[in-house]
């Protein structure tokens, strides 16, 4: 089933779509390297995202939101599926088959950030040769040309251009985050892919910084993939959220839809745990009982089944599909009609 997520408001095409995409990783065993099964790291997800707008990915570690960002730049090479870059001179190139010049063209246009500013900054650079480094790989600007370039690029992410000298361990931990996104930003990307960028940050820088990649966006019309396990931090960056769950999304909708009436009992169970910050409230959080399941042997059906409050005994052996509950909202349960589940303020 092909997602487009048309509860948001746009009136462009899609910037990407991501469509039944799956990376899925052979186990082996003994000398001969038998293949025994497979991690289905992504399986078969569809997503779009649109000019201008976020996409937030959310879900426990190990559910296959990383991998899926890496898929989407092909630093992986995915199993099956397509991940199709609407590209204002090539037109549509599907990123998980380009050829190697339409790949590196389309490259330029979708940039990634990560989640340490530590070990993703080289600390033998100058921030000058750190971002100035895509502009003459990709010969765009050398010399003087590359030096307005990254002076031009500091002021844009709030860092005085006359450090661009300095090396990265001057820095604060914000600071490296502001230098790392100059850099995804040096060659005029479209798309910039967030993986977690604030995780590794204090809570009141973790604030600057996402009012910056908000206020970037506005001005430069940046599309953001923004995968976080925070719902709480989600929740305030993004227009429509996934959540996945074990390779798979297992909902899908705009932003205030999923947090004030989500469809799955996975999404709930999340939301039931942002901390609120009033100290009055009692918490009624709902526990998830055991640990997200191993890729390589998932459990049959509903794969949230053996966590599930709500399980039936269909649940445990027929997947349920990603279908539309309720207009541009997209739920993977069989229940998701007779669930009355809380939203984030329920609890
Ligand atoms: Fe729970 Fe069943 Fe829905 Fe899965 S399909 S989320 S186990 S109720």
């Amino acid at each position: 089933m092909e997602i487009q997520l048309n509860a948001v408001p746009h009136a462009d095409r899609p910037l990407l779509e991501i469509l039944h995409l799956k990376k899925h990783y052979p186990v082996t065993r003994g000398l001969l390297k038998r293949t025994v099964g497979y991690v289905k790291a992504v399986d078969d997800v569809s997503l779009t995202i649109y000019p201008g707008q976020t996409l937030g990915l959310v879900g426990e570690s190990g559910s296959g939101k990383t991998t899926l960002a890496h898929s989407v730049m092909r630093g992986i090479t995915p199993t099956a599926g397509s991940v199709i870059f609407h590209d204002d001179h090539l037109g549509p190139v599907d990123v998980a088959s380009a050829d190697p010049a339409a790949l590196r063209h389309v490259r330029r246009n979708m940039q990634m950030v990560f989640q340490d500013p530590f070990s993703s900054l080289n600390p033998r650079m100058t921030v000058l040769d750190i971002i100035a480094e895509p502009l003459q790989v990709n010969q765009i600007a050398k010399g003087k040309a590359a030096q307005e370039r990254v002076a031009e690029l500091l002021q844009l992410v709030g860092l005085r251009p006359e450090y661009m000298r300095r090396f990265p361990h001057a820095f604060s931990g914000g600071q490296r985050q502001r230098i790392v996104v100059a850099r995804a930003l040096a060659l005029n990307p479209r798309l910039v892919l967030l993986d977690e960028p604030t995780s590794a940050l204090d809570v009141s820088i973790q604030a600057q910084t996402l009012n910056l990649l908000k206020d970037l966006q506005s001005r430069l019309n940046l599309s953001y993939l923004f995968i976080s396990h925070d719902l709480g931090v989600v929740e305030h960056v993004s227009d429509t959220v996934a959540v996945m769950y074990v390779g798979r999304v297992v909902e899908v909708a705009p932003t205030r839809k999923l947090y004030q009436q989500p469809k799955h009992p996975y999404t709930e169970a999340l939301l039931s745990s942002i901390p609120k910050p009033d100290p009055t409230r009692k918490k009624r959080r709902i526990a998830i009982a055991g640990e997200i399941p191993n890729p390589a042997n998932p459990p049959p059906g509903c794969h949230f089944h053996p966590r599930c409050p709500y399980a039936q005994p269909i649940c445990a052996h027929e997947a349920p599909p990603l279908r539309e509950v309720t207009p541009g909202q997209f739920a993977a349960c069989h229940f998701s009609d007779e669930l009355n589940l809380k939203g984030v303020n329920d609890f």
